[in-house]
């Protein structure tokens, strides 16, 4: 089994360096099974969010696995819908209450549209209260983020963006590190379109190192500074994924 290296959040939280998304699973037995399958080859960190419909299959799976739930790194997400500071305050509990769970360990503000500010007071709260570990934000660019640190008691942990070899975003990156927010990508493998997985140039360098492409997709992201989260519904697959840890481009 895999043991997946962590990084220090700048609020002192330790999170995994990769993980496991469950995105587009809305058949609930298929996305508990595929939680079920990640955590025994060695994944910790497991990605939900409340618009993916399948929080109670990851509680599921979590439950019922041998891992103890405090090895486990947890992360959801408030829709938009939920955006201002009352309705985020139930979106968090009904994330927990769906999980199953007494706490997550990272909680995201999916998108920068509506009232994020309202919405940001009550994940700060709620983190005061012990029902989240870390807080942060998803699909921000540079500006929004600002705009949350210059406004904002605490700032984001994360920014989970979009980072794959067709979409490297180069700047939100270099921005969000300089300001220590954790850079997380999601769609590593670009949701598998434009032929990633076949891609002569990267095939190239898969070659070189006895790897395949995907395995030198995350290899960069991880090698970047970057958390990264994949998916696979098939287990040769998400075994394929964790394997990166044994050499470096
Ligand atoms: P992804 O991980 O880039 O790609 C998933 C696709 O790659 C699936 O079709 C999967 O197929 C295939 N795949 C995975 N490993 C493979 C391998 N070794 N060989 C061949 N094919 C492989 O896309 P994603 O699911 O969109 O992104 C990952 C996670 O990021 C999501 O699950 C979610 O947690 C998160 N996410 C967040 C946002 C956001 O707005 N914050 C948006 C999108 C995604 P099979 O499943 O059929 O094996």
């Amino acid at each position: 089994m895999t043991n997946v290296p962590t990084v220090k959040l700048n609020n002192g939280v330790e999170m995994p360096t990769l993980g496991f998304g469950v995105f587009q699973v809305p058949d609930l037995s298929q996305a508990e099974q595929a939680v079920t399958d990640a955590l025994e080859v060695g994944y910790r960190l497991i990605d939900t969010a409340a618009a993916y419909q399948n929080e109670e299959a990851v509680g599921r799976a979590i439950k019922n696995s041998s891992v103890n739930r405090e090895d486990v790194f947890v992360t959801s997400k408030l829709w938009v819908s939920d955006f201002n500071y009352k309705r985020a305050k139930a979106g968090i509990d009904a994330s927990l209450q769906k999980l199953g769970l007494d706490y997550m360990d990272l909680y995201l503000l999916h998108q920068p549209y509506g009232d994020t500010m309202g919405a940001w007071r009550a994940l700060q709260e709620a983190q005061k209260e012990g029902k989240i570990r870390a807080i942060g934000v998803s699909n921000f660019y540079a500006d929004q983020l600002k705009d949350l640190e210059l406004t904002m008691p605490v700032k984001p942990a994360v920014n989970q963006i979009e980072v794959n070899p067709w979409y490297q975003q180069d700047q939100e990156v270099k921005f969000a590190q300089s300001e220590d927010i954790r850079v997380e990508a999601w769609a590593p493998f670009a949701e598998g379109k434009h032929d990633i997985f076949t891609n002569e140039t990267i095939a190239e360098i898969a070659a070189k190192y006895g790897k395949s492409n995907g395995q030198v997709i995350l290899r960069w992201l991880l090698q970047r500074g970057i958390t990264v989260i994949s998916k696979s519904v098939h287990k040769n697959r998400t075994d394929e994924d964790i394997d990166v840890f044994d050499s470096e481009l």
